[in-house]
């Protein structure tokens, strides 16, 4: 544990303390006497935690930081490229947030000050804290591909983390003509939501069937095996025959370069031409993280799973995808439930009191067609320092299943969107 590191990239050039000073001006926001907890990132796992810490005591002054106005869940977004649902129907606004009592700063992060307990925003206000809560998500690692950096993701989008790159890769599918390529890479683990590439690339197959029969998909993967393998498996066999091509890491699936200008993808044995690319590259923890110096050398952060301390940084938090903790899944209903055990734990912990280890659930759907879902739900909790799942507390849907308890997931699906995010932000 390094309480008192500073991150000294925000710093650099002078002393500490000059740098210090330099950087947190302003007097800071939100002294009193009531305790104070800044919540960084307003997605699934920070707007869960705001609002619960704020429902289990309001004397708390709780301050959540969020880059933009208006955020774009991800669940359900391959729908949206394939032209299942609209983009629209992904967004949300923070009014509920604000209406329940918490101050929510429109800001990106310049600097956290672990010493001082203090957050920079690019907007010269500084917010102290007695605890701070990391929430950012992940970042997308824009070295890992030689070729695919920002500029390389406007033709070849990954749209994986924003709104607006999923709009692009609808409309590229939309625009190329009937007989395209269409490619798609796959990351290597640990990366968000380990099902939603094969949920995207069934639907991607879904509409080149339907719009664009004679194009085909071919999906790169670097990995061997994936999450409910035989199920996507049996389902594209059964739906997507002669649509789909998937290309497992020992048949040459690792991309090892792009050239944006001719879409090609080049992996160890093969080079692909591409109308549509849509590459995923591998991830990190949100950038935050780093600078908070909470990120290991992984580019994750350990967490303590009781409290979701930093293992690297005291009074620090980190949840959702940006946390590292064992079996914890990457996702949405994860980040909502950790969210909530983590505000337990902070109320807990600022009472003087000692938080107890709790079980955390996950659910995940996905749609590999119109009225057709597959599920995986599990159970976790902390065991040596990590999080274990719960033997006997995981559900797989069937391999074998009448069409009618695939269109009863699909149902299930929808409804967990409309639970979660009228929870989180509604
Ligand atoms: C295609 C796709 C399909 C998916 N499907 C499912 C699914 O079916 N079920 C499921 O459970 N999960 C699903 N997921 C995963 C899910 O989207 C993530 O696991 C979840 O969003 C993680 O929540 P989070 O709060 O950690 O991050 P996010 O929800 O991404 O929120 C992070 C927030 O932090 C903000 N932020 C980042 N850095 C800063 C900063 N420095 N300052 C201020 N704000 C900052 C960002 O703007 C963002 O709003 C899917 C993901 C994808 C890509």
């Amino acid at each position: 544990m390094t309480a008192s590191r500073i991150d000294r990239r925000a710093f650099s050039g002078s002393t500490l303390a000059a740098a210090a000073a330099a950087v947190f001006p302003m007097p800071a926001l939100g002294a009193g006497s009531s305790s104070r907890v800044v919540v960084i990132g307003g997605g699934f796992a920070g707007t869960s935690c705001a609002r619960e810490l704020k429902k289990i005591d309001p004397n708390i002054a709780v301050t959540l930081v969020e880059t933009n106005r208006i955020f774009t869940a991800l669940p359900m977004s391959n729908s949206v490229v394939a032209g299942l649902r609209k983009i629209g129907g992904q967004q949300f606004e923070y009014r509920a947030i604000t209406a329940a009592g918490i101050d929510v700063a429109f800001a990106a992060v310049k600097a956290v000050d672990p010493q001082t307990r203090q957050v920079a925003l690019v907007d010269e206000k500084s917010l102290s804290y007695d605890r701070l809560v990391l929430a950012p998500g992940i970042d997308l690692r824009w070295d890992a591909i030689p070729g695919y950096d920002r500029a390389a993701a406007e033709k070849m989008p990954h749209a994986w983390n924003d709104g607006a790159q999923v709009d692009l890769l609808r409309r590229q599918l939309t625009e190329m003509p009937d007989g395209s390529t269409v490619v798609m890479s796959v990351p290597v683990a640990p990366a968000r939501c380990p099902p939603a590439p094969y949920e995207r690339a069934s639907l991607i197959a879904h509409y080149l069937k339907t719009a664009k029969p004679r194009s085909k998909l071919i999906v790169l993967d670097a990995k061997e095996n994936f999450s409910m393998q035989r199920l996507f498996q049996n389902a594209w066999k059964e739906l997507y025959t002669g649509l789909l091509e998937w290309v497992p890491l020992s048949s040459g699936g690792q991309v090892v370069s792009v050239d944006v200008a001719s879409k090609t993808i080049k992996t160890d044995f093969d080079s692909y031409r591409a109308n549509v690319a849509n590459i995923i590259p591998p991830q990190r923890a949100g950038g935050v993280t780093a600078l908070a110096g909470v990120a290991d050398r992984t580019g994750w952060c350990p967490i303590d799973p009781i409290t979701f301390e930093s293992k690297q940084q005291a009074n620090i938090h980190v949840i959702g995808d940006a946390a590292i903790a064992g079996a914890l899944p990457k996702s949405a209903s994860t980040a909502n439930s950790a969210g909530k055990l983590c505000a337990a734990a902070i109320v807990q912990l600022l009472a003087g009191g000692k938080p107890r280890a709790r079980e955390l659930a996950s659910a995940c759907y996905s749609l590999l067609a119109p009225g057709y879902a597959i599920s995986i739900t599990a159970k976790y909790r902390p065991v040596d320092d990590q999080f274990i799942e719960i033997e006997g507390s995981g559900e797989i849907s069937p391999l074998e299943a009448p069409q009618s308890r695939r269109e009863e997931e699909a149902k299930l699906a929808d409804d967990w969107f409309t639970q979660i995010t009228g929870e989180v932000f509604g």
